[in-house]
């Protein structure tokens, strides 16, 4: 097979953390450098991965963030903060430091294409892979969607394009990253703790595009202040900008916005019209968002029109969000397990007939204003069935919002009494939608496992009814 990987020597190499990126970069470097050695971190302990990779001959050092020696290159894992003391050990003892996405970027950096944002990057990134293959390309979704990169390289074949999903936290450790177009979908409240303030969190995702020249395109929300803020930036710096917006025309050269319910994008002056949002499985304004940058991208790097069409018409929600999961007598059921912050749950409600939905809300308290979310609800929402941790607080916000407007407001203890209590409150017609805003941890590990275990309720009430998806 024709790879596109350099076999770059790396010299005296050190890796920090213990996780699946410190272990996939560890194993990846062993074999082209001289000496590795890996800091796991203050809480990392002895276990059978760290014997493996000692077998590999790592040097793997644990319980400790105080780092020893001299490093020519030192790549540092997602989970840790660029202004945490374990991040600073690292640079005053290697030449560079440098996250994951970095380091697979520079040993094979050809054909890259970066998706990043708060909300829709998983979504974002699967069907711009998917549009280009829908065209004929060779294309591999990595990064945070699940596929580390470094671990593509070794069967990365010339020619093929990496589609990245790369958090705020991935590009808060880039330097040299320069993809051939990349996507700027949104920018609101999340991570803070990490980054330290909105502008730092704001700047990390603007790096995607630190090194874009004349020939790259960025696409950018026009609907959000710091995404407006970051387009003048890069217009600034003479940069082709496509203006991302899910309703009017921006007007501008590059462009990508619905018309009179169709998708369309303009690059370099010349219009496409795509598909019609009705054409779409994903629903609500956020997809159409995700469907227009998704299109823009794949178009600019070289996917025909009629192929990206195809793709559009046929890609599927993800699972967990917004993924329709059966019907019991004319009420259907919605799994978006993964809208864990109220910006999402908003986005989800715009995919539904106003006064149709049931929705369930709670787990994990994150603390947030529900204002907002429960303006939207009121104009959404049949129902609203409070559960969890958060049950009582959120309770109390949708009394406050929602009594007036004639929604019904009920509680329940866990998602199981949730659903049946959504059940009971739904006519036909209605939609049973799992859209939580909150984290799960209260009664899962995962918004995976509470996607699931909701599903499987469904599923079992669907079997006792009688009745097929
Ligand atoms: P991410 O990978 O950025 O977390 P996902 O594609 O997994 O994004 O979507 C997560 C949640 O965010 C979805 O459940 C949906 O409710 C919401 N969402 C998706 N796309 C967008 C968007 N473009 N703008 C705002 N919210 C979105």
């Amino acid at each position: 097979m024709e790879t596109t990987t350099s076999t770059a020597p790396f010299g005296n190499a050190l890796v920090l953390g213990l996780g699946k990126t410190g272990a996939d970069v560890a194993r990846y470097l062993v074999g082209r450098s001289a000496s590795v050695t890996l800091y796991g971190g203050l809480a990392s302990k002895e276990g059978p991965l760290v014997e493996e990779l000692r077998e590999l001959g790592i040097n793997v050092v644990l319980g400790t963030e105080d780092i020893e020696g001299a490093y020519d290159l030192a790549v540092v894992s997602p989970g840790i903060s660029e202004n945490s003391a374990f991040f600073a050990n690292a640079r005053s003892h290697a030449t560079e430091v440098m996250g994951e996405p970095e380091f697979a970027w520079r040993q094979s950096p050809k054909n890259w294409v970066a998706i990043t944002g708060t909300n829709g990057k998983t979504t974002t990134t699967a069907l711009t892979t998917e549009l280009l293959r829908a065209a004929g390309m060779d294309a591999e979704a990595v990064g945070n969607i699940g596929t580390l990169i470094t671990g593509a390289l070794e069967g990365r074949r010339a020619g093929q394009w990496f589609v990245a999903e790369l958090s705020s936290y991935q590009l808060a450790t880039t330097s040299q990253l320069h993809p051939r177009a990349a996507c700027l979908l949104n920018v609101t409240p999340d991570h803070l703790s990490w980054h330290g303030s909105m502008e730092a969190y704001a700047l990390a995702k603007e790096k995607v595009f630190a090194n874009f020249g004349p020939e790259d395109l960025a696409v950018v929300s026009c609907e959000d202040e710091w995404c407006r803020a970051a387009i003048k930036r890069l217009e600034a710096r003479g940069l082709s900008v496509c203006h991302l917006s899910t309703s009017a025309d921006p007007l501008t050269t590059n462009a990508a916005f619905a018309r009179d319910g169709m998708l369309v994008v303009r690059l370099a002056g010349v219009e496409h019209e795509l598909v019609g949002i009705d054409e779409l499985f994903i629903k609500g304004e956020h997809n159409v968002q995700n469907s227009l940058a998704a299109a823009s991208l794949a178009l600019f790097v070289g996917a025909d029109i009629e192929g990206v069409r195809a793709g559009l018409r046929a890609f599927k929600p993800l699972e967990h969000r917004i993924e329709p999961c059966g019907s019991i007598a004319g009420v259907s059921f919605v799994n978006d397990s993964k809208a864990t912050n109220t910006d999402s749950v908003e986005k989800a409600l715009t995919a539904f007939v106003p006064g149709s939905v049931v929705l369930l809300l709670g787990g994990k308290d994150k603390g947030t204003d529900l204002t907002s979310l429960m303006q939207a609800a009121a104009t959404t929402c049949h129902a609203v069935v409070c559960f969890g941790a958060a049950g009582e607080r959120m309770e109390e916000a949708a009394h406050a919002c929602l009594d007036a407007a004639g929604v019904t407001v009920a509680r329940a203890g866990h998602l199981e009494d949730a659903l049946d209590a959504g059940i009971a409150l739904a006519r036909p017609g209605d939609v049973v939608l799992l859209s939580p805003a909150c984290a799960s941890f209260d009664e899962f590990s995962s918004f995976e496992e509470r996607g699931r275990v909701f599903k499987d309720l469904v599923a079992a009430r669907i079997a006792a009814a009688g009745e097929g998806c």
